[in-house]
């Protein structure tokens, strides 16, 4: 899959749709409401993510991500948990550091970095949350 750049908003929004429609559809309201913020600010975000290809916007302002969203998200979600795990475990910081701090870091860090953490972690199971990890041939 080509690389698709995405701002650190455009990620977040990108992967909580993901987690929200869970394979069905979710709307621009659930989404500012998830947020706390205005509907207006998150059709925003989801315009440019349908620009680039990663959801569709249907009527009612329902929303539904595309395979390419899909599996992007599912990505970016592997690598948040990678992330964190390897900073907690290797580095120790405290687990909602190592979140936070793998919040800024998922959409950026190249698959190379990404999978040399994932293999000086051994290919975990679960990040540091107990929530499944599904690892990419890539990371082997
Ligand atoms: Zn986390
Ligand atoms: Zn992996």
């Amino acid at each position: 899959m080509a690389r698709v750049s995405l701002s650190r908003l455009e990620a977040v929004y990108l992967v909580e749709l993901h987690k929200m429609a869970d394979g069905g559809r979710t709307g621009t309201s659930a989404l500012a409401a998830r947020f706390g913020v205005r509907e207006a600010s998150v059709v925003d975000v989801v315009k440019r993510l349908e620009e680039k290809g990663l959801v569709v916007r249907e009527p009612w302002r329902s929303i539904s991500l595309t395979r390419r969203g899909e599996s992007l998200a599912e990505q970016l979600i592997h690598n948040h948990r990678v992330i964190e795990t390897y900073f907690h475990r290797v580095l120790n910081l405290p687990a909602q550091l190592a979140c936070s701090e793998a919040q800024k870091l998922d959409s950026i860090l190249s698959w190379r970095t990404i999978a040399s953490m994932c293999r000086a972690l051994n290919h975990p199971k679960t990040c540091i949350h107990g929530e499944e990890i599904k690892h990419y041939k890539r990371c082997r």
